[in-house]
């Protein structure tokens, strides 16, 4: 039948447990890394209730470290000192790699990919520095899951990174997570059962796959926790400079390293490059020949993002002329996303979930702390913006979302009366919590590849892709593990494009299914009203 189909494609796509762990269990060091995780951390989770004390600690931690990604604390800026490696020429000649002088690398953002990037180099002892454009950190859509694969890699790259991680994170294996009928469905054909709002279709463990390879269950944590966690113990302070945009590289030649140019024309070198600036790359757009209207200022990822909400509309407006640039795909779907103080009714059972609807769908993840994050992905065209609030609609944001999502008679737009739970957590939501972006992924690279002689991509830059699995964070995570690794093995700078292109070989072919299985996702959902 094609709603078992659908549901049997679904359970792969969105079993996100098994099928990342499978996917994640391909390295040679596997058996010692997951002897010493069985053995002294990996436990099914016990769901404990929130206390007032950790809702309290939960809320308190994210407060600060917002405030601290405000305050850029721990990096430097555009008045930094004088004295920074990057700053000395290499004189055009290729070296040895040792312990003394070890590699130089330049990482081009400061998100997650490039965090992580620069933690994994760090930690093999190269020298690092991100040149991140932002004037501070900007977080869009509340919390993101740290899955098995990515804790897999933290805890290789800094063991400290992975215990302050998981300790920072609010556990979802330990209920139920799955895929809802949005609202009351009749029957396929005749055949079949007739669905009512809020029941389950399928449902995906998280868990036992995970525990079963010897990996951490997935966790949740807030991006800006995440970003907090990685410079405190990943990077030395003022690795990352901010307000510091990469306008251009030079290649000096094989193995005689880089000259970047920021925009404020300071000059830096080093041996390596990593673009890890997001979807609108610079780096990419330069490595691969694009126009130059391929990169810039747009809304992307988690970092870096919208400041407020006159940004906001401008950047929704500037990504559709860039994506069209830069080869990106838009994905057809807008996405409004927030974080809402308030105890779900559902708390103790249920902790991520999608109500499906016809070109909707409404996902919500508990975040800890007595939280919920909640992503609403409509079907539209790109650059649309809400109205500004007047008197007589001082929410246009949540006055839309409660209508697309209406739950009493005579429901939405196409008569469909929806499950209370989107309205429960709307309700729950201030206007000015919700962001709005368009969505936009991008095609694999096999062909174009991620790295040209001493520079490479990784992250979105490299493999943007939609949020169901959520995987983008994850893969970025993987990609800087890798990366390292890969260059940790160069003895002589002149072996540096070749590790690089070893990193690309290596990533493409896990990225590239992870990509389209995230894409297909979204299709599959909203058409799945058209299966029943
Ligand atoms: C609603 C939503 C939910 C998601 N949920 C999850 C999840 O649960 N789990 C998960 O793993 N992933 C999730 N993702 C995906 C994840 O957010 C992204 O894949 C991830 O943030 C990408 O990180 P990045 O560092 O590659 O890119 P970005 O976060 O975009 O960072 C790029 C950085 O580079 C900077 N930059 C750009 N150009 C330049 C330049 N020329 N010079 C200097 N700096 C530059 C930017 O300012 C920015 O700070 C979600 C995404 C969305 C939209």
């Amino acid at each position: 039948m094609r709603l078992q189909a659908a549901a049997t494609a679904l359970l792969l796509i969105y079993g996100t447990g098994n099928a990342f762990t499978s996917l994640s269990t391909k390295s040679p060091t596997k058996a010692s890394f997951q002897t010493k995780l069985s053995a002294t951390t990996l436990r099914p989770p016990t769901r404990y209730p929130e206390t007032p004390e950790r809702v309290a600690e939960v809320r308190d931690r994210f407060t600060e470290a917002t405030i601290d990604a405000a305050n850029a604390k721990g990096c430097s800026n555009e008045n930094g000192k004088e004295d920074e490696w990057w700053r000395t020429d290499l004189n055009e000649s290729y070296r040895e790699v040792t312990p003394d002088s070890p590699l130089r690398v330049i990482v081009a953002g400061g998100g997650v990919a490039g965090l992580v990037t620069a933690a994994a180099c760090h930690a093999k002892g190269m020298k690092v520095a991100i040149f991140e454009q932002a004037s501070q950190y900007a977080p869009y859509g509340g919390p993101i899951q740290i899955q098995s694969n990515a804790l897999r890699a933290l805890e290789r790259i800094n063991p400290k990174i992975y215990e302050e991680i998981v300790k920072a994170g609010t556990t979802t294996a330990d209920r139920v997570s799955g895929l809802k009928i949005g609202y009351k469905k009749g029957v396929f054909l005749n055949l079949g059962q007739q669905y009512e709002r809020g029941d389950w279709l399928v449902k995906f463990d998280t868990c036992v796959p995970a525990l079963e390879k010897g990996l951490t269950p997935t966790v949740v944590v807030d991006r800006p926790v995440i970003q907090q966690i990685l410079l405190n113990h990943g990077i030395p302070e003022s690795t990352v400079r901010i307000k510091s945009r990469i306008a251009s590289y030079e290649e000096l030649g094989e193995g005689k390293g880089i000259k970047v140019q920021l925009t404020d024309g300071t000059i830096a070198y080093a041996d390596v490059l990593v673009g890890a600036d997001g979807i609108w790359s610079s780096v990419r757009r330069i490595m691969h020949g694009l126009d130059a209207g391929a990169d810039g200022f747009a809304a992307s990822g988690a970092a870096g993002g919208a400041l407020n909400e006159a940004e906001a509309r401008r950047m929704a407006k500037d990504s559709v002329l860039m994506a069209g640039n830069a080869n990106r795909r838009y994905s057809r779907f807008t996405c409004y996303a927030a974080l809402c103080e308030h105890r779900a009714s559902n708390i103790e059972e249920v902790s991520y979930q999608i109500l499906l609807g016809k070109d909707k769908y409404f996902v919500s993840t508990d975040g800890g702390g007595e939280r919920q994050q909640w992503f609403a992905l409509i079907r539209e065209d790109s650059g649309g913006v809400d109205p500004e609030p007047t008197e007589e609609n001082p929410t246009p944001k949540l006055t839309r979302l409660l209508n697309e999502f209406n739950n009493v008679a005579p429901g939405d737009k196409n008569g469909d009366v929806w499950d209370d739970f989107a309205h429960e957590l709307l309700l729950a939501t201030p206007e000015e919590n919700i962001k709005r972006r368009d969505l936009y992924d991008g095609s694999p690279l096999v062909s174009q590849g991620w790295s040209k002689g001493q520079v490479a991509i990784c992250g979105d830059a490299a493999h943007p892709m939609m949020p169901n699995l959520g995987q983008g964070g994850c893969q970025a995570t993987e990609d800087g593990f890798r990366l390292a690794e890969e260059l940790s093995s160069v003895k002589h700078t002149k072996n540096i494009s070749g590790a690089l292109n070893t990193y690309f070989l290596k990533r493409i072919g896990r990225t590239t299914i992870i990509q389209i299985l995230a894409q297909l996702g979204s299709d599959l959902l909203v058409d799945f009203d058209l299966m029943m």
